[in-house]
């Protein structure tokens, strides 16, 4: 006969965090976007992008510089649901955002990633047409360093903590090895 674990069962009311948010704020909005993510996953992709746009606002209210990164994401929530003009309007927003906060290198890579996901959708016109819009601002930033893109050891594919995708071209880097997840802020450990 096996012997029952002695490991204690997980808390069902107080799932364990990796690194507990400590402000309540911060608790409600990470609960939102794990929520938001689940929808993403679950193919229900107009709850996910109210959700993303809530959080995108709220962030924006308080120039938090992760809210670029929720319109990109509420914009491909709507696009993967056909609402392709409400769509660009969001995934335009993102990217204009992030050359108001100065995020030159992540915008590169935004914005090829933003294009190809309309063009694999089908909308290349809409994907023609937000590259024509921010051409000026890509020929104007500076040439991307390859050497520290090679520098960085291999992030985990999801974030622990809220479960979005990882992307290692569009994050901040804390150091050589960490990096915070670009929407929940959670610090993610390369190896
Ligand atoms: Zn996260």
């Amino acid at each position: 006969m096996r012997r029952r674990p002695v490991r204690p069962r997980p808390n069902r009311n107080r799932p364990t965090f990796r690194r507990p948010p400590q402000h309540p704020r911060a608790a409600r909005a990470l609960k939102l976007l794990r929520r938001a993510n689940h929808m993403m996953e679950t193919g229900h992709f107009i709850e996910a992008s109210n959700i993303y746009l809530e959080l995108a606002r709220r962030a924006e209210d308080r120039s938090i510089p992760r809210s670029p990164q929720l319109y990109l994401q509420a914009g491909r929530a709507l696009s993967l649901a056909g609402e392709i003009d409400n769509a660009v309007t969001r995934l335009r927003k993102g990217l204009q955002l992030m050359l108001d906060y100065q995020q030159g290198q992540r915008f590169q890579f935004a914005i090829q990633r933003v294009v190809q996901d309309l063009q694999r959708q089908g909308f290349e016109n809409h994907a023609n047409e937000l590259e024509e819009e921010f051409s000026e601002s890509i020929k104007e930033l500076p040439k991307s360093q390859d050497s520290t893109q090679t520098e960085h050891p291999p992030l985990p594919p999801s974030c622990p903590d809220c479960g979005a995708v990882v992307r290692p071209d569009e994050l901040e880097w804390i150091n050589s090895t960490q990096a915070y997840c670009d929407y929940c802020g959670s610090v993610l450990e390369g190896r």
